[in-house]
């Protein structure tokens, strides 16, 4: 399969998807040409699945940028919190920029299946991503007790409070895995918006951006859907759509 194929298997389920090297190329090219800061000034945060998978596709071009800090644990959502997102806001460049970018996953393989991907070395597929899909089962099981947080599980726990809030919509969708998909992105949004209003950050720009990550079989690498990326300048807190110019 040649990569124009591979991305068409993607494009069927995510129009707008990009390799995460190329939407990682796009984004610092864009930065530097239109607010003329550099890599090296850019200090990253991340807030995707603790998954093996997304470590090894971790795009080359990113490590130019200062971290990655790691918010993230499963799928995604921010479980480092106010006390992670404060900690990174203070490692900038005074005249550089922190960028955040965060995505739930999900996995596909060549022949199109999603929720699942072909592992280096192993003969058959395996959950992608497996903290998803294991709370999805329990809510087509009915299994998910409303407020049930517990201690040695409380990354899982909470996903499945997710889920389980957003139980109709999840269950009477014609593809539950990525509706559920959805529902993640909209919690990990949502709460990321809420910690950025809750955080002073001593640089000049705050760049945000929130994807759906796609990962592929190992052979295939990983993929972004781009839901938002925005240029917030720091002086007057105006925000700058840039998805379009990411998308062009
Ligand atoms: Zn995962």
């Amino acid at each position: 399969m040649n990569e124009k194929e591979i991305l068409a298997v993607v494009r069927a389920y995510f129009p707008n998807a990009l390799t995460t090297s190329e939407t990682v190329t796009r984004m610092l090219d864009l930065i530097h040409q239109h607010y003329d800061i550099e890599a090296k000034q850019i200090m990253l945060a991340d807030s995707i699945c603790s998954d093996d998978v997304n470590t090894m596709e971790y795009p080359q071009r990113a490590y130019e940028m200062l971290g990655p800090f790691k918010m993230g644990g499963l799928n995604g959502f921010p479980f480092t919190g106010l006390t992670g997102m404060n900690a990174f806001a203070h490692h900038v460049p005074e005249d550089g920029a922190v960028f955040v970018y965060y995505a739930p996953h999900i996995g596909i393989t060549k022949e199109g299946i999603t929720g699942e991907i072909n592992r280096v070395g192993q003969h058959k597929p395996s959950a992608c991503c497996g903290a998803a899909k294991a709370a999805l089962t329990k809510l087509l099981n009915g299994a998910i007790q409303e407020g049930m947080i517990s201690e040695l599980d409380y990354q899982q726990n909470t996903i499945e409070q997710i889920f389980l809030r957003q139980e109709d919509r999840i269950l009477t969708s014609s593809h539950p895995l990525l509706e559920a998909t959805t529902v993640m992105y909209e919690a990990i949004n949502d709460r990321i918006n809420l910690l950025v209003s809750k955080t002073e950050y001593p640089c000049k720009y705050l760049i945000l951006m929130g994807g759906i990550l796609i990962n592929g079989d190992h052979d295939m690498g990983s993929f972004n859907a781009c839901q938002r990326f925005e240029v917030i300048d720091l002086r007057d807190r105006k925000s700058t759509d840039m998805k379009q110019h990411l998308l062009r």
